[in-house]
C-alpha cells in the first residue's frame, strides 16, 4: 500500500464514509505503462469487475457481501479501465459491459460456485454501506468510470468517436488529437443548524411524504463550495447562513458527484419559506422530535450509504434507525 492511501488518512468529524473507502492502491503511475497493462490483462490472478448499467454482481460468502469478481478470460467485451492494484500485486480492471448482455454469462462461469448461487445485480446506493473497504472502493470506482465512458463517446471539440487509453483514465480524439479526462460534478450538502440546535430537513417536491433529508445542490460555475452552501439555502428556504464550515466529502457516482459535506449556522430570528417548485416543505427538528418521527414510522431518512445520513447522525450524535421501509433505494 502506498503512503498516499486513503487509509494513511486520518478520519475527519464525519469518520470514513462509506464510498470514501478503498482496499487497493490505485497505481496511478501504471496508467502509461501499456507493457505492464497487458501483462496484468494476461495474468490470470488479475481480478475484473463487471458494470452493467451502474449496477456490478453481490454474492452473499460467510455472511458478507462481496463482489463477483472475474478472471480476465472470463469478462465480458466493453470498455477497461484499471482499478489498481493490492498489497498481494493482484490487479483489479473494470469493465463497463452493455445492460443487455446476460449476467449470467458471468454469475454461471468461474465466478458462480455453489457458494455464491445468490449472486445478483445490486446499486451502488444498496450495497455501498454493506461491502468490505476494498470492494467498496473498487465499486464506488468503477462505476463512476463506467458512467463517464459510457456518456462522454465523442470528442467535446470535432464530435468525432473518442479512443479510451489502455487504462481508461483518459480518451483521446483520433482526429484532432485532444485529450479528455473524466469529469466531476461538485455538490454541496449540508447541516443547517438553528441557533438553538435545531436541525432543518426538507422534502423534495418530487418526494414522498414522509422523506425527508438535508438539504443539497450542486456548485455552479464561477462559484465556490461556500457560496454554493449559502445560495442554495437561501434559495429553497429563504434562510440566511452565517458561518460555514467543511465536514467531509464522499464520491457519489450517480452519474458524477462528488458530494462535500458542510455545517452552516442559519442567524437567528428567522422563518423557512419553501420555493414550492423544487421545496414540497422543511421545518426544523430537535433530537428528540426527529427520533420520534422515526420511531412513529412518519419520516425516513437517507439511506446508510449517503453523506446525507453521516451529517444527520452526526448531528443527532448517534446512529439513527432506517423508519419507514420501502423509499431507501428509490430516487438518487
Ligand atoms: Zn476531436
Amino acid at each position: 500500500m502506498s503512503t498516499a492511501d486513503v487509509d494513511q488518512l486520518d478520519d475527519g468529524p464525519l469518520g470514513r464514509l462509506a464510498l470514501s473507502r478503498s482496499g487497493v492502491d490505485r497505481a496511478t503511475l501504471r496508467r502509461g505503462d501499456t507493457d505492464w497493462l497487458a501483462r496484468a490483462w494476461a495474468d490470470p490472478r488479475t481480478r475484473v469487475l463487471v458494470v452493467r448499467d451502474a449496477q456490478a454482481l453481490v454474492a452473499t460468502r460467510d455472511g458478507q457481501l462481496e463482489l463477483v469478481l472475474v478472471p480476465p478470460d472470463e469478462a465480458p467485451a466493453g470498455t477497461r479501465f484499471l482499478l489498481g492494484v493490492d498489497d498481494e500485486d493482484v490487479a483489479y480492471f473494470g469493465v463497463s459491459a452493455p445492460a443487455d448482455s446476460t449476467a449470467d454469462s458471468t454469475a454461471g462461469g468461474a465466478a458462480g460456485g455453489p457458494a455464491e448461487h445468490d449472486a445478483r445485480l445490486m446499486a451502488l446506493r444498496q450495497v455501498g454501506a454493506l461491502l468490505s473497504d476494498r470492494d467498496a472502493g473498487l465499486m464506488t470506482h468503477a462505476v463512476a468510470l463506467a458512467y463517464w465512458h459510457d456518456s462522454h463517446t465523442h470528442c467535446p471539440q470535432c464530435g468525432t468517436p473518442t479512443v479510451p487509453a489502455p487504462a481508461g483514465h483518459l480518451t483521446t480524439c483520433p482526429a484532432d488529437g485532444s485529450e479528455h479526462f473524466p469529469r466531476l460534478d461538485p455538490a454541496v450538502i449540508m447541516l443547517v443548524i438553528d441557533p438553538d440546535g435545531r436541525l432543518m430537513l426538507a422534502r423534495n417536491a418530487t418526494w414522498p411524504p414522509g422523506r425527508m433529508s438535508v438539504v443539497a445542490g450542486f456548485v455552479e460555475p464561477g462559484e465556490s463550495a461556500e457560496h454554493a452552501v449559502a445560495r442554495e439555502v437561501y434559495e429553497e428556504t429563504a434562510i440566511v447562513v452565517g458561518q460555514v464550515r467543511y465536514l467531509g466529502s464522499q464520491p457519489w457516482p450517480m452519474p458524477r458527484s462528488l458530494m462535500l459535506g458542510y455545517q452552516a449556522t442559519a442567524k437567528g430570528g428567522q422563518r423557512i419559506a419553501v420555493d414550492d417548485e423544487e421545496i414540497g416543505e422543511a421545518r426544523w427538528f430537535t433530537r428528540q422530535e426527529l427520533r420520534a418521527a422515526i420511531d412513529a414510522g412518519e419520516l425516513g431518512i437517507a439511506p446508510t450509504s449517503s453523506i446525507a445520513r453521516r451529517l444527520i447522525e452526526y448531528w443527532y450524535g448517534a446512529e439513527l434507525p432506517d423508519g419507514p421501509a420501502g423509499w431507501l433505494n428509490r430516487g438518487r
